[in-house]
């Protein structure tokens, strides 16, 4: 795909934000959308599967512009699903991360260990919420670190 069709997708999308109300633009994830665009539009030099996943996305993208926004649930089901491929493949293949990868992880860790500790306590209440701010700590600070490295999706 040239640098011409990457610009036309991404103007769509501009259009589509403009066009459609917030609920929309969230429900379509249109900005998760323009940075796997982006992010994309520079692995096509790499990578095939991110040059097909592209034009996939572009057709997409046209249809949701032409039918204005009348789409079908087969249609989000469809363009749901492509996203997931997508944020999988820069995930597995690209090693990207999405945003608040570490910090839910983390969380979910500290929980899982914050458990215990609070029984240990004979005070579970107070095991999880121990748990869930280190684990919001450390994943938080992962997060940034991750970001300055230009590693989110
Ligand atoms: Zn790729």
């Amino acid at each position: 795909m040239g640098n011409e069709n990457l610009h036309e997708i991404l103007k769509d999308i501009t259009l589509l934000k403009q066009k459609l109300d917030n609920k929309e633009v969230k429900k379509l994830k249109l900005d998760l959308v323009e940075r796997i665009i982006n992010r994309m539009g520079i692995l096509t030099k790499e990578c095939d599967e991110c040059t097909e996943a592209l034009n996939d996305l572009t057709i997409i993208i046209t249809r949701i512009k032409d039918k204005h926004n009348e789409l079908d649930k087969q249609d989000y089901k469809d363009y749901q699903s492509l996203l997931t491929q997508l944020t999988t493949h820069l995930e597995k293949k690209h090693k990207l991360i999405r945003e608040g990868h570490y910090t839910n992880l983390y969380m979910s860790l500290g929980i899982a260990l914050g458990l215990p500790f609070g029984a240990a306590l004979d005070n579970i209440a107070i095991g999880i919420p121990i748990g869930l701010s280190i684990g919001l700590a450390i994943g938080s600070s992962l997060d940034a670190d991750a970001k300055k490295k230009g590693l989110i999706i």
